[in-house]
């Protein structure tokens, strides 16, 4: 067995049932990937959309993609045929372009409203006011060809566990706040969140996605 597939196999042990494993292969080579594919693996992110679409054209068609980078609007419509999951929607007008982009393509696509919880303002994301717009706006009720899925956050990078914990426990709370509410086109069922220096916090507070990369495919050289 190879390493990539060891790996994998020994973290998806530890795993709840209930939580979705994305195998982040960005910067990887699409023999990484097969690897994983051949032990059984189907779910993988990619952050930049030329890499997806090229690996995506190159890889088996079964792998289901998911976008977890910055999306930029312009972009939309090479990966609007066939990915499973946008995480990093965290605009009205990105959400918009997606909606128009799966009419063409004939599809519903699900995405993930990405929250801005960490300290840092480099990282992307909504803030609550932001996503109570775009929930209870009646602009979304006209998309008919995306749904929101759920939620997304990336925490501080810092080895304050309390820090990191108190961000993905408060993620938490509002992914239960809107998994209770009813809103159209909404079908609340997945909080995404946890890499790999803090999956394991994660998932003591409640996440039930996460993205990892270098704990299976090993350190990325940029
Ligand atoms: C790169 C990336 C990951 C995976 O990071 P690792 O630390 O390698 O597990 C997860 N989520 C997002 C949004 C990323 O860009």
């Amino acid at each position: 067995m190879s390493e990539i597939s060891n790996r994998l196999k020994e973290l998806k042990e530890t795993l709840p049932g209930s939580c979705t494993l994305v195998a982040v292969s960005k910067t990887k080579p699409g023999s990484a990937i097969v690897e994983a594919y051949d032990s059984g693996h189907l779910h993988f992110g990619e952050n930049k959309v030329q890499e997806l679409t090229q690996k995506a054209e190159e890889l088996p068609k079964d792998i289901k993609w998911h976008m977890i980078g910055h999306l930029q609007r312009n972009k939309v419509k090479y990966i609007a045929s066939f990915v499973h999951l946008i995480h990093g929607v965290d605009s009205l007008k990105l959400l918009k372009e997606i909606n128009k982009q799966g009419k063409k393509a004939d599809r519903i696509i699900d995405c993930l409203l990405q929250m801005h919880i960490a300290e840092e303002d480099t990282k992307f994301g909504l803030d609550k006011e932001e996503l109570f717009e775009i929930l209870e706006g009646e602009e979304l009720k006209e998309m008919t060809n995306v749904r929101i899925v759920g939620l997304m956050g990336m925490a501080t990078n810092t080895n304050d566990d309390d820090q990191v914990r108190k961000e993905f426990k408060n993620l938490k709370l509002l992914y239960k706040d809107i998994k209770n509410s009813d809103h159209a086109n909404v079908n609340i069922d997945t909080l995404s969140m946890g890499m790999s220096g803090d999956y394991k916090l994660a998932l003591e507070e409640g996440s039930n996605m996460i993205r990892i990369g270098s704990a299976i495919f090993g350190a990325r050289n940029y």
